[in-house]
């Protein structure tokens, strides 16, 4: 609601932002559409590329209907049930809830800040339970239950709803949340090949069971996002810093776009200006290595929305103007496995280090997939990565990835003249200019339109 009308998203995408996520935990198809349609209107109109991510909401737990607030107290005794609530218990939206978790176990409820041990199952859906940290219930809030191996399917119900919609709309980006392991990923995308679709797939980690299967989740996922609100709450908290930077150092590893989420300028929700913590915790999820930070609250809800993201954009332009920018290690030869496209990711990988030696302004590369500015971005080059591209579906769905602009193109029928006509639109869109060293990446012969196998370095003539 904060940013969902067309002057406020005309500023905030002027202002910087790349993506917007819509969260479908908290949005009917109708209103979606709405602000699908706007943010596709303000592309145009501001002559941009801002990707559209669709969040799924996941196995989500919450608690049932409370006709008013309760207080509970330490080491009263609470009882949940995932039938109808009789007197004072209270409802869990999880069917298999009582069968599931076990004596002993955590539930946890209002991003934790609610805190019970649970004392005895049932097989009729009761779960008696003891308060452990008190607080006040209110209707619908969140549970955790980190400790518990839930049998509930990565893709509910709802999910399965909104994800028939989401493929019917022009979106780049799928988050699934809660995601476990690599086959909830593998499942959602037999789904998506079924329906011929080629949104990009985010692995949202925040369970403490995908921080330990990181590696497999890494390869099957499109892009991850480190979803620290509730990773904070599953894990604690402390934690969540060396997870980021496990994270991080993993995606970039393998070329995936990653993405830090929430309570990065939490402050600002209510206040114009954001805390020095958070300034810095910005800057070093930069250092870090991420693609992508990521404002919610400050920006569906909060007070400042633009001024949060021109907090944000300062932030970022000036620590990776800084020495301190994050630089990844140059991956070996070995580390590449995908055998097929070693030819294109040696291209990459010494376009990347042509550009540092010669102070490159741009390295210009075509693609199809986006295969190759992917893989030339997860090298972290010092010059600006453009690609032309005729896939269409692609031009958003490039703005999540660090350092790219993609333009369209459909019309060079060779090579000289396709690098001619781009370094053409770069030098009339100011991005090049006279005397400047920029390098092209294309696939030769251009009839064969195969991948990335050749590198040009040239100065701007004119
Ligand atoms: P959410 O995901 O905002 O959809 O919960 C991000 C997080 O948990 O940090
Ligand atoms: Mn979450």
């Amino acid at each position: 609601p904060a940013t969902a009308n067309k002057s406020t998203l005309k500023k905030i995408i002027s202002k910087g932002v790349n993506v917007c996520r819509i969260n479908f935990s908290h949005i009917s198809h109708e209103k979606a559409k709405e602000i699908i349609s706007l943010i596709k209107t303000v592309n145009q109109e501001l002559n941009v590329n801002t990707a559209i991510l669709a969040d799924l909401q996941g196995p989500k737990i919450r608690i049932g209907e409370l006709s008013q607030p309760i207080k509970i107290k330490t080491g009263e005794e609470l009882v949940l049930t995932t039938k109808k609530p009789k007197n004072k218990q209270i409802f869990v939206s999880y069917k298999n809830f009582s069968k599931d978790i076990r004596k002993g176990e955590s539930v946890l409820i209002d991003d934790g800040k609610i805190k019970l041990k649970v004392l005895e199952t049932t097989s009729t859906g009761i779960v008696k339970t003891k308060v452990v940290v008190p607080g006040t219930l209110s209707s619908f809030k969140g549970i955790n239950l980190p400790n518990t191996k839930i049998s509930l399917p990565c893709l509910t119900t709802k999910d399965k709803k909104d994800l028939k919609f989401i493929l019917n709309e022009k979106i780049e980006w799928l988050a699934l949340s809660f995601v476990r392991e690599a086959e909830d990923l593998i499942s959602l995308k037999r789904i998506l090949k079924k329906n011929k679709s080629n949104i990009g797939v985010i692995a949202k980690i925040e369970k403490p069971e995908a921080v330990k299967n990181i590696e497999e989740i890494v390869d099957q996922a499109d892009a991850l996002m480190v979803a620290r609100g509730d990773l904070g709450v599953e894990i604690p908290a402390y934690r969540v810093p060396a997870i980021q930077k496990l994270i991080v150092k993993k995606s970039v590893a393998k070329s995936r776009p990653v993405i830090i989420a929430t309570q990065m300028l939490e402050s600002m929700t209510h206040n114009p200006v954001a805390t020095r913590a958070e300034v810095n915790d910005v800057a070093n999820s930069v250092i870090d290595g991420a693609d992508a930070v990521m404002l919610s609250g400050e920006t569906s809800v909060g007070k400042f929305p633009v001024k949060t993201v021109e907090t944000m954009r300062g932030i970022i332009r000036d620590i990776e103007k800084s020495e301190y920018t994050f630089k990844p290690s140059v991956p070996k030869r070995k580390e590449m496995p995908e055998e097929n496209r070693d030819i294109s990711n040696s291209i990459c990988l010494h376009a990347s280090q042509l550009a540092e030696q010669v102070k490159a302004t741009a390295i210009i590369a075509m693609t199809y997939s986006g295969y190759t500015p992917i893989k030339i971005s997860s090298l972290r080059p010092t010059s600006f990565i453009y690609v032309f591209t005729n896939n269409y579906s692609i031009l958003n769905k490039l703005s999540l990835v660090w350092g790219v602009k993609a333009y369209y193109y459909d019309s060079g029928t060779t090579t000289d003249q396709t690098i001619i006509q781009t370094k053409e639109t770069l030098r009339k869109n100011k991005h090049i200019k006279k005397g400047d060293f920029v390098i092209n990446l294309a696939s030769t012969p251009a009839s064969e339109k195969g991948m990335t196998n050749m590198v040009k370095l040239s100065k701007v003539e004119i």
